[in-house]
Order: C-alpha cells, then sequence, then structure tokens
C-alpha cells in the first residue's frame, strides 16, 4: 500500500527528544525517534523536521526571569540547532542523511536556510533538518513548522506531542474523553482546541494546510499516520 502523503513536515519538540529526563538530549529517544523516521522515509515519504528548542532554553523563561526577551528568544533559537545538530548526528549512526539548515547563520556548524536546497536535498531522500526556528525573535518552532511546510510544499504538518490527538476533554482527568478523529479549522476554534499556537494554527489555516496531531512515542505511530490510517486528529480545511 502506497503511503498517504508524498512530503511531511514534522514538528518535534525540544521536550520529545529528552524523554523522562529533566533537560537536555537523551539519546536512547532520540533514537527511537530516528528509527521511526527512518521508516517512513524508506517507504519513499519525503521529510522535513523543525526542531524546538524547549528541553534546553526558551524565550519566555529567560524573559521572565529579566532577560531582554529579544535575547533570550535568540538563545532560544541557537538550543534549536544544538537539538538540530544532536538528531542530524543519530540519524548518521542509524545510516541516514540528514542536513540541517539553519534560519540563523552559523557557517562552521550548519547550512544556511536555503529553500531552492532544502526542497532538492529532499527530492534526493535526505532528510531536511530545520533549525534556528524562523530567524526571528517573538515567534516560535511551531509557526516554524507551518512557514517551513508552507514553502517546501509539504501536505501536511504532523505535530508531534505526548497524547495521541486531540480530545474533547484531558484524558488524564476525564475517563469518559475521547479523541476527534478529524476536525476542521473552525471547530478547533470554536471548541476552544489547543492545536498550535495562534500564528501557527492562522498560516496552516490561511494556506490549507492540514494539521495532524499523533504521539511520537506510540509505538508505530508515525507510520500509521504516513499510511492515513486511524491515527491521530486530523485538523483539516
Ligand atoms: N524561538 C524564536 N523564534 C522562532 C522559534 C523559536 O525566538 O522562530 C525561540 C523562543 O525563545 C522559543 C525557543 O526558541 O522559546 C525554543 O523554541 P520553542 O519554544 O518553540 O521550542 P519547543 O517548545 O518546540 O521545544
Amino acid at each position: 500500500m502506497a503511503a498517504a502523503y508524498k512530503r511531511i513536515l514534522l514538528k518535534l519538540s525540544g521536550e520529545a527528544l529528552m524523554g523522562d529526563d529533566a533537560y537536555g538530549i537523551n539519546q536512547s529517544v532520540v533514537s527511537g525517534i530516528v528509527a521511526d523516521v527512518a521508516e517512513v522515509s524508506r517507504l519513499g515519504v519525503e521529510v522535513g523536521i523543525v526542531i524546538g528548542g524547549g528541553n534546553i532554553f526558551r524565550g519566555m523563561a529567560g524573559a521572565a526571569s529579566g532577560m531582554d526577551r529579544a535575547t533570550a528568544d535568540y538563545m532560544g533559537m541557537l538550543a534549536t540547532i544544538m537539538n538540530a545538530m544532536a538528531l542530524a548526528d543519530a540519524f548518521r549512526v542509524a545510516g541516514v542523511t540528514a542536513r540541517v539548515q539553519s534560519a540563523l547563520k552559523c557557517d562552521q556548524v550548519v547550512e544556511p536556510y536555503i529553500r531552492g536546497k532544502a526542497i532538492r536535498y529532499l527530492e534526493e531522500g535526505r532528510i531536511v533538518i530545520f533549525a534556528a526556528g524562523t530567524g526571528n525573535p517573538f515567534f516560535t518552532t511551531d509557526t516554524a513548522a507551518a512557514l517551513r511546510g508552507v514553502e517546501i510544499g509539504a501536505e501536511v504538518v504532523l505535530k508531534a506531542t505526548k497524547v495521541d490527538g486531540i480530545y474533547t476533554a484531558d484524558p488524564k482527568k476525564d475517563p469518559a474523553a475521547t479523541r476527534y478523529a478529524t476536525v476542521n479549522f473552525d471547530e478547533a476554534i470554536s471548541r476552544n482546541l489547543q492545536v498550535m499556537d495562534a500564528t501557527a494554527f492562522a498560516l496552516c489555516r490561511d494556506q490549507k494546510l492540514p494539521i495532524k496531531v499523533f504521539s511520537i512515542f506510540k509505538p508505530g505511530a508515525l507510520r500509521r499516520v504516513v499510511m492515513g490510517e486511524d491515527e491521530g486528529t486530523l485538523v483539516h480545511i
């Protein structure tokens, strides 16, 4: 059976890399994610990844402790470059070629973001990891995921979370909560469902780019999402 998508943009939060640790990068968690991504890449799906930085530094936390917000945000973006390098190296160990492109210039360590080149890499079957978010303070890596998703012509943004979709209520507090298989953008707004931050959500909605929320920690979930099976929640137009 063929995959449901030809090109996807996967958003991984920094926290996805830390597993049960308090901060930083947990190598065994990273290798698990890499194995899942390598599997869908082998199915012929082109994969772009936007990686967060929350496991290392968040601009809001810096600002809350008295830092200048823009400075703190640049530090947050630098944190995403570290995560991108760790992820790319884990792909190398797994025998998969991944390229990091950064929205902030950091020439000795990673390539700059060049859209055409990123698309070429994808066409060649390489994984492209987009680092440093949008390159601008006051934004998030969710917004970077929406932006890069639109730019590379991805058919879907896969938002990897700890919960396996969007529920009618918090499943940890309410045992009667049920998962939405699909929901449209207007319903997500009227039901006040938290999908992505408002800027990311608005960009996906305007550009008619669907979002699939799924759990990166559920075995086989990424593969099932890519095969178009009933996994996670699809937010559609
Ligand atoms: N950030 C930014 N501009 C961007 C993306 C990220 O300033 O376009 C900064 C911001 O400070 C953010 C940090 O980088 O807190 C880490 O990104 P994010 O919080 O989105 O990571 P995640 O929650 O996905 O781990």
